[in-house]
């Protein structure tokens, strides 16, 4: 991180990489002069204090060097405000999220904030500096006001009672998961490396040894220890990954099988003992190896898409008849819905359905629009015909739909959105909502745009918005998530253009990747995962499977 010259004075730079600083393009008092001595050692007093606060937080104890920001961070500006009476200069911090007008007075106080920008939290309440209090004081008074005058909207904009019936705390990582925004959850069906890309299952996520897990800690803090999908009788062990080597099922599809007799064939149509026994006649030991992995590999394939048109249920909250009696409806906290695990309060990715075109802006072709639709979970129901006897259950979700879209910076009313489209702040969607809006706000180069999201009009909003299981197409997952594991240099590539492409694009559809024939309902991940892993898969601390 430094660098040294021939200087005498030396200082060691250091950069803070993440930004929120926003650039306004009007802010009070005057830029500082390169040619005004008073502006030079003032910038450069902040700058080494703002360091040395750094250095003392985070860096080594007998380090005697001195160091200085080599920069504020991308979108703040140190500005002097001069008093002609007494003479004297006064310098102020600008550029935090909070607005234009809000500053720092000293560089103790944007400190506190340069600790929290270096740290892994993208959570502003997790900072303890006083601006980042005042812009969620904000946010949530903004919450309040847009709660309280509807009339201002084309549409409704949300009141209390659309609330979610079950909310689920949001600052707790649910069971199973190490955050409602990190990737991987256990009990989810995901590509490893292993030489090449295999299938398997997450059985358990622990903490890296030696390493103090902050709160917030992203997936790169953590251990997996994965069950090698294939068949159970191939007795594959378990193996442990970081999660640089491992992604999200939907981000490949699963190849055909490579072996004729196994067209046309399900995971459970399949003699799989016969077939073992076959393949393990070869004398030739290594043969023999290459055949039990060619039989492990060919099992997996079909124990995935069998696994992916699955769901099972957990943490019943409810359940009664409709008032007709044609149904009995459940509603859960949780579901494995194919590969992966989704709860309440989770965003899901949901097929966009024939909204008119003039919701989209300009900045946005119809497809970016359709990757970009998003459903907050508020229900998850399992709804089963009271007749005939043994009736298919089906699954049913419920909540708004909202999309991010990019906006004047300075002008977020409702008039100025594109039609049907009713700002929301991101703080009363959710930890992920609010670090999609700091990810694409960081990368945004356009000092006169910002983004954020917007409810889309629904046709019944008291009610929320119901979708059919095959709507669903898989999680949301935060874009810095999401790319900094699975496509590092690409976020990189998005951050230096300024330009971020839709992440989705890179995740299949969970309809899509399926072997066709639906499978439904199962009694529990276990009996999911069936024979396809070869341990006994138990469900996280803290769930009930029913
Ligand atoms: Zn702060």
């Amino acid at each position: 991180m430094a660098s040294s010259s021939a200087q005498n004075d030396e200082y060691w730079p250091i950069h803070i990489a993440r930004s929120d600083g926003q650039g306004y393009a009007q802010l009070d008092h005057v830029a500082l002069r390169d040619d005004e001595e008073q502006d030079v050692a003032q910038r450069e007093r902040w700058e080494v204090i703002v360091a040395g606060h750094l250095q003392n937080q985070i860096g080594p104890k007998d380090d005697k060097r001195q160091y200085k920001l080599a920069d504020f961070p991308k979108g703040y500006e140190l500005r002097c405000a001069v008093r002609t009476q007494a003479g004297t200069r006064d310098y102020y911090l600008y550029g935090h999220p909070a607005g234009p007008k809000a500053h720092y007075r000293t560089p103790g106080e944007f400190a506190l904030h340069a600790l929290w920008l270096i740290s892994d939290s993208t959570d502003n309440s997790q900072c303890p500096c006083d601006l980042c209090s005042k812009y969620l004081e904000k946010a949530k008074q903004e919450l309040a006001k847009t709660q309280a005058a509807p009339t201002q909207t084309q549409f409704p904009a949300p009141t209390p009672t659309q609330q979610p019936q079950y909310q689920q705390p949001q600052h707790q990582a649910p069971p199973g998961t190490t955050g409602w925004t990190n990737v991987f959850r256990v009990g989810e069906l995901i590509w490893y490396k292993h030489a090449a890309w295999r299938l398997g299952v997450v059985l358990a996520i622990t903490p890296k040894p030696g390493t103090p897990l902050s709160p917030g800690a992203s997936d790169s803090s953590y251990h997996f220890t994965l069950a090698p999908l294939g068949h159970a009788l191939l007795q594959q062990a378990s193996i442990v990954k970081d999660c640089q080597f491992m992604r999200p099922f939907l981000t490949f599809s699963v190849p055909n099988t490579a072996m004729d007799e196994l067209k046309d064939k399900t995971f459970e149509t399949v003699d799989w003992p016969a077939l073992a026994a076959r393949y393990t006649q070869e004398p030739d030991p290594s043969k023999r190896e290459v055949n039990r992995q060619i039989l492990g590999l060919e099992a997996s394939k079909m124990g995935a898409r069998t696994i992916n048109d699955a769901f099972s249920t957990f943490d019943l909250l409810r359940q009664g008849a409709t008032p007709d009696g044609a149904l009995y409806v459940q509603h859960y906290r949780g579901i494995y819905l194919g590969t992966e695990m989704v709860f309440v309060g989770d965003p899901v990715r949901v097929a966009s359905d024939t909204q008119p075109t003039q919701q989209l802006d300009h900045h946005q072709s119809p497809s970016d629009a359709n990757l970009n639709l998003v459903m907050l979970i508020t229900e998850i129901q399992v709804l089963t015909p009271s007749s005939p006897p043994g009736a298919r259950p089906t699954l049913q979700f419920k909540g708004n739909l909202y999309r991010t879209i990019r906006v004047p910076a300075n002008n977020t009313t409702p008039n100025n959105l594109p039609q049907g489209l009713v700002p929301v702040p991101a703080e009363s969607l959710g930890p992920a909502f609010v670090e999609e809006l700091a990810t694409r706000n960081a990368i945004e180069r356009d000092n006169s745009m910002c983004w954020t999201w917007a409810l889309v009009a629904a046709a019944d909003q008291q009610q929320g918005v119901l979708r059919p299981e095959h709507d669903v197409l898989g999680r949301f997952y935060v874009t810095e998530k999401l790319m900094s594991v699975i496509d590092p240099p690409r976020l990189q590539a998005w951050v230096q253009r300024g330009l971020l492409e839709e992440a989705p694009a890179y995740l299949n559809n969970r309809g899509h990747s399926g072997g066709g024939i639906y499978v439904g309902r199962r009694a529990g991940r276990k009996a999911t995962l069936g024979e396809a892993v070869g341990v006994e898969f138990s469900a996280p601390v803290g769930i009930v499977e029913n």
